[in-house]
């Protein structure tokens, strides 16, 4: 659906939990489950009915994300109820790729297309370092998996943060080399108290590529999407910037956030929600009327370069 300022809204950011196995620093790094078992999370119905009101006024793509997804038990489930809803064109999930050795197989079945797979370090131990405890090889095998029973195309994500991982760029820029995985390099953006402390470890897309002459930049395939691609003669993946600090893509933004505990945040960069939990006593069409009107107020843009300060770390919106 058309939004107040124009924008095509048609892709939906669905966290189905908070909680993550992992502790990044710029994302969770206390690592606290911030969904308690006795805190409200939506359910599967829920979820089905949230997505099932999205497509009626005009959602086509659905990427499942947290927290980490593959910690919620009936994420299979999930998966294939969003993927029998008639009108979802595109249903992917952002994952850290930890637990993909054991439910990739079962995710493609249910209905999943394809897969965005965080990855800040090849270097296991630093992986470690960043991840509070991640096993790199797992995620490599994950991606492995992945790519071989077709959850593709895949994209691996980047939080670069300078003095941390910036020395990494081309050893991750090689994974495009010789697979199909599009390599994207993210700004830390000021989300949390690491990412709002560390500003001047941003390091914008622009200084990377003011080294990296190879890179050509390529045709924008896709207005919505915020990554701007880049390829390399001879490799068979392309490089992505995301670049949210310098150069804002606020105007072309499709997409709304549904985070797990059943709010509308219509921006990442602004703290404004809308909890829908008491629309699920309401019929089909009050239900769709009230998400059509959230939807159509979505804001103009972000306040990362303002003071803001993100009431909720982004485990707890879904990235
Ligand atoms: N657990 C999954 C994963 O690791 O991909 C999905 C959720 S995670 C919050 C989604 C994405 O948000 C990851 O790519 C992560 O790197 C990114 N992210 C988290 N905090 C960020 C920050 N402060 N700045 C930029 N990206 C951030």
């Amino acid at each position: 659906m058309i939004d107040q300022f124009g924008r095509n809204i048609e892709y939906l950011r669905l966290s189905i939990t908070d909680k993550c196995n992992l502790k990044c620093i710029y994302c969770n790094p206390d690592g606290k489950l911030c969904t308690p078992p006795e805190t409200f999370q939506l359910s599967v119905n829920d979820i089905e009915r949230t997505v099932k009101a999205m497509v009626r006024v005009g959602i086509k793509k659905v990427r499942i994300t947290g927290g980490e997804p593959t910690v919620r038990p009936d994420l299979i489930d999930i998966v294939a109820k969003i993927a029998a809803i008639q009108g979802i064109e595109d249903i992917s999930m952002t994952t850290n790729g930890l637990r993909l050795p054991q439910l990739a197989v079962q995710l493609k079945q249910a209905g999943l297309h394809r897969l965005n797979i965080s990855l800040d370090s090849l270097d296991p131990v630093k992986f470690e370092e960043i991840t509070g405890g991640g096993k790199l090889s797992s995620v490599l095998e994950g991606i492995d998996l992945a790519l071989s029973i077709g959850l593709t195309p895949i994209k691996i994500n980047t939080v670069l943060i300078r003095g941390i991982n910036d020395d990494e760029i081309d050893g991750l820029i090689g994974l495009a080399k010789d697979r199909p995985i599009d390599v994207r390099f993210i700004e830390l953006m000021p989300i949390g108290p690491y990412g709002e402390s560390n500003k001047g470890s941003i390091l914008t897309s622009d200084e990377v590529l003011a080294k990296r002459p190879r890179l050509t930049l390529l045709e924008r395939d896709d207005k919505g999407a915020p990554a701007v691609y880049y390829g390399i003669e001879g490799y068979q993946g392309r490089i992505g910037f995301i670049s949210p600090i310098s150069h804002e893509f606020c105007g072309d933004c499709n997409r709304i956030r549904v985070t797990a505990d059943g709010k509308i945040r219509p921006c990442l960069g602004q703290n404004g929600e809308v909890d829908i939990t008491p629309f699920f006593a309401l019929d089909e069409a009050e239900f769709d009327a009230k998400i059509a009107d959230i939807i159509h107020h979505k804001p103009r843009g972000h306040h990362f370069n303002t003071a803001f300060n993100s009431k909720r770390n982004m485990n707890r919106i879904g990235g």
